[in-house]
């Protein structure tokens, strides 16, 4: 079924083999509550815990391929949930930091973490709005909620050279990408849409 998956993909556009290759080894349908296991090589999203989603397969190939990762890349991903697109990163042979702020979900897939092996560099419970200043600058950073707006500690988290990929947008998001070709200046391209959860901030 993984294979097939992968197959589809293909047929959608996907190109990087790294990417595919994670796609036909990661166990889907261990990342999802049991209820929706049958359905977990299916190209769409479900449901997880604190009313949250775990993207579809075609979105976290697509926001991977945009990252262009090398090995042993230090990325940034907001928006922990589910764990399995920070499981393609790993399997991709990133160094992940990642951060959920949903409690509910952080513990669950902490422990899910543990359990399977995977291993990132941290797992945060916190706010990603606020990227995570004690790591950086990182290689790659990647949201995976819709934000309204591009945050603006993660611009400034980014190495020179180094990718952003974030949907950007409300009810539905564009998906974004930033290369930072200098210490003010960014290049910006836009992809086709695409429909998240939100990025939500904490005020406090
Ligand atoms: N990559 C995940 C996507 C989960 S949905 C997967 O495929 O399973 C997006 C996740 O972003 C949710 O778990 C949500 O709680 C989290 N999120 C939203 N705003 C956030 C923020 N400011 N900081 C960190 N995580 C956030």
């Amino acid at each position: 079924m993984r294979n097939q998956l992968a197959q589809l993909l293909v047929e959608k556009g996907i190109t990087d083999t790294k990417v595919l290759d994670a796609i036909r080894d990661i166990p889907r349908h261990l990342f999802m509550d049991s209820s929706f296991e049958g359905h977990a090589y299916q190209d769409k999203a479900f449901p997880i815990a604190a009313n949250q989603t775990i993207s579809q397969p075609y979105t976290v190939a697509f926001q991977t391929e945009l990252l262009q990762l090398e090995s042993d890349m230090n990325v940034l991903e907001i928006g922990t949930g589910s764990g399995y697109q920070t499981a393609v990163l790993l399997k991709c042979r990133a160094r992940v930091f990642t951060i959920e702020r949903q409690l509910e979900l952080f513990k669950k897939t902490s422990l899910f973490f543990k359990k399977m092996g995977y291993r990132p560099k941290k797992t945060i419970f916190g706010d990603g709005y606020k990227g995570l200043p004690e790591d950086s600058p990182f290689d790659r950073i990647i949201v995976t909620a819709g934000a309204p707006e591009v945050p603006k500690a993660l611009l400034s988290q980014l190495k020179i050279g180094g990718r952003l990929v974030i949907p950007v947008g409300f009810e539905e998001q564009i998906m974004t990408l930033y290369v930072r070709t200098s210490e003010k200046e960014f290049r910006k391209e836009e992809f086709g849409s695409f429909k998240f959860v939100p990025l939500l901030e904490d005020k406090n």
